[in-house]
């Protein structure tokens, strides 16, 4: 007999987990949500770094969960979540004094859930962009007077949706077949270096394209999923928005757990699940790894990252040994990332401000000069390839300092950025010996990278240190195999109906009913808090069970 019963039983209370029992519990289902860790949230959460008194959010920072339909389908503004839209979006700073400083142009509606473009602010963008380059400010107007507005509201309907079943729109096969679409038919096949080259003539615009996407995952050489290659285009006009969660990243995990508790749904932490139970075909329910099981009346959801699903949760189910290979080779070898924060007495003083003064600003300021030969030839292939002490000659940061908007994450009157460098190599590339002394090498690179463009930023302005490898990563949670953080590449053969594996795609695994994945494995959850999979999924489960349809009851385009 099972310990405890409940009609939904869900693994992992990351954001994903948190989303889908508030679904489930919005249709009467009793939720038990089982989570390994000490407390809810996984990469939404904000812990006390890198010095005492500061506070900073490890994992996820910029925040997208505005764009969230449970964030108004359960109210959470009024449960804690509150989010700051700053006003400069980002800026990238050339070593000689130049920036491109890009301004905010979304304004977003909480009452209405609209995101709305400024006109005028795209057009100070483009101001902001002709001083650097003429021809690529030209080339981004043309991009907005059609292309723009489509791709963003396809990559909606990519983002917020089901990889479409045979009969439903299929957004980006429309895209790349119409001829007003803007998107050359060579896209889908071409490196980002290539795709970069395509859209932009300036060194400067490419520079900062690629370091965008390195911070994304996404390497000069790599091929990038459809859309995902062109994403840096609508940001540059300022049609994207960077929240501050404020307070902390884990009000997001707070706000949803309130939310379930309130439809009575139950959580547990330090539950490490080791197995779905599967009987005659059916998941009946999980096992702990301290033994306890927990009946499952109407279906299990796993959000736990795909490899630990097939090969722990599913170990004694019977599964297609071909379909277990196909998962045990799936790459994660993308989307590390040096990522961490340090505490100073002085905000950064940039030389750049004679440019423009906001460039200091900026949500989000990457560093950089505009060699994309050699980001191209050289950086890519060496970061991936770094050990102690061999470094690329080169570095292209970025730093998010946060106190200017919130200042709740210092003491008064200090500061904390969030700073970091893209595309380390995967944790296992590495010994733990070498991780380490990598970690050590770290924060001088940064800080001595920083003082170039902000003479103040000396280690005499800096309180602490604490930037974590990939290793760190992916010895925190199960969830980032090899420190990727979005649990598997992003690449063409991870995206839609490819993701995890195509006959994983539509959130189920074939031959065992009631049981359905919703981790960052699945379209489309890759993304960071940008990712819905839950709510992708809760739109099949719906579909199969007859629950509410939120979207339509409130009449959502998503
Ligand atoms: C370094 C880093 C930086 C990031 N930066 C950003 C960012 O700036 N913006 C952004 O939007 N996103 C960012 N992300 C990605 C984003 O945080 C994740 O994509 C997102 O949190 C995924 O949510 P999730 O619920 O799928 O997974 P998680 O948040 O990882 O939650 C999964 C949960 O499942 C639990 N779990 C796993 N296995 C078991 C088991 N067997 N039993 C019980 N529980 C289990 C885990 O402990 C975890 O709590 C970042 C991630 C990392 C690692």
């Amino acid at each position: 007999m099972a310990d405890a019963s409940f009609d939904a039983v869900i693994i992992g209370g990351g954001k994903e987990g948190l989303v889908m029992g508030c679904y489930l519990a919005l249709n009467g289902m009793t939720v038990g949500l089982f989570e390994q860790g000490n407390e809810l949230g996984g990469a939404a959460c904000t812990v006390p770094t890198p010095a005492s008194g500061f506070r900073g959010n490890p994992h996820a920072e910029i925040c997208a969960f505005w764009m969230s339909p449970a964030y108004y389908d359960f109210n959470l503004g009024e449960k804690g979540l509150k989010f700051i839209f700053p006003e400069v979006m980002m800026s990238k700073i050339f070593p000689d004094g130049r920036c491109i400083v890009v301004y905010r142009a979304l304004e977003w509606n909480e009452e209405l859930g609209t995101a709305i473009p400024n006109q005028a602010i795209v057009d100070r963008n483009l101001k902001e962009l002709e001083r650097i380059s003429p021809r690529d400010a030209e080339r981004v107007a043309k991009a907005l007077e059609k292309k723009l507005y489509n791709w963003m509201y396809s990559h909606g309907q990519v983002l917020f949706n089901p990889p479409p079943l045979p009969g439903e729109t299929d957004y980006i096969a429309d895209l790349l077949k119409d001829p007003e679409g803007g998107i050359d038919p060579r896209y889908p096949f071409m490196t980002e270096y290539e795709v970069i080259r395509d859209l932009y003539d300036s060194p400067e615009m490419r520079s900062f394209a690629l370091q965008w996407q390195l911070m994304n995952g996404i390497a000069p050489g790599d091929v990038a999923p459809p859309l995902q290659a062109l994403l840096p285009m609508p940001s540059f006009a300022g049609l994207q928005a960077f929240a501050i969660a404020e307070g902390g990243f884990h009000n997001v995990a707070h706000a949803l757990q309130r939310a379930l508790s309130e439809q009575g749904g139950k959580f547990f932490v330090g539950a490490d699940v080791e197995e779905v139970l599967v009987k005659n075909g059916r998941a009946c329910g999980i096992k702990l790894a301290d033994g306890t099981e927990i009946e499952a009346k109407k279906l299990v959801i796993d959000t736990a990252e795909i490899k630990q699903t097939v090969s722990r949760h599913l170990c004694n189910a019977q599964i297609d040994p071909e379909i277990r290979r196909k998962i045990d080779n799936i790459m994660t070898d993308r989307s590390q990332l040096f990522w961490g924060h340090i505490a100073f007495h002085e905000r950064a003083q940039y030389k750049a401000a004679e440019w423009n003064p906001d460039c200091g600003k900026a949500r989000l300021v990457f560093l950089g000069d505009a060699d994309v030969e050699y980001m191209y030839t050289h950086y890519g292939y060496q970061m991936h390839t770094l050990r102690p002490g061999r470094w690329p000659e080169r570095t292209y940061m970025y730093e998010l300092t946060t106190t200017p908007w919130d200042p709740s994450y210092a003491p008064p009157g200090k500061h904390i950025a969030l700073v970091g460098e893209g595309h380390p190599p995967p944790a296992s590339y590495l010994t733990e010996k070498e991780w380490i002394q990598v970690k050590r090498e770290i924060g001088d690179r940064l800080i001595k990278e920083w003082q170039k463009y902000a003479p103040n930023m000396t280690w005499n302005n800096v309180i602490g240190v604490n930037i974590p490898t990939p290793y760190e990563y992916s010895q925190k949670n199960p969830n980032w195999v090899n420190g990727c953080m979005y649990t598997s590449n992003q690449s063409p053969s991870q995206w839609a109906n490819f993701r995890p594996i195509p006959e994983f795609s539509q959130y189920q695994v074939p031959g065992i009913e009631d049981l359905w994945l919703a981790s960052g494995s699945q379209h489309c959850g890759g993304v960071g808090t940008l990712g819905f999979s839950a709510y992708n999924c809760y739109k099949r489960i719906s579909q199969r069970l007859g629950l509410r349809k939120p979207w339509e009851e409130k009449g959502r385009m998503f």
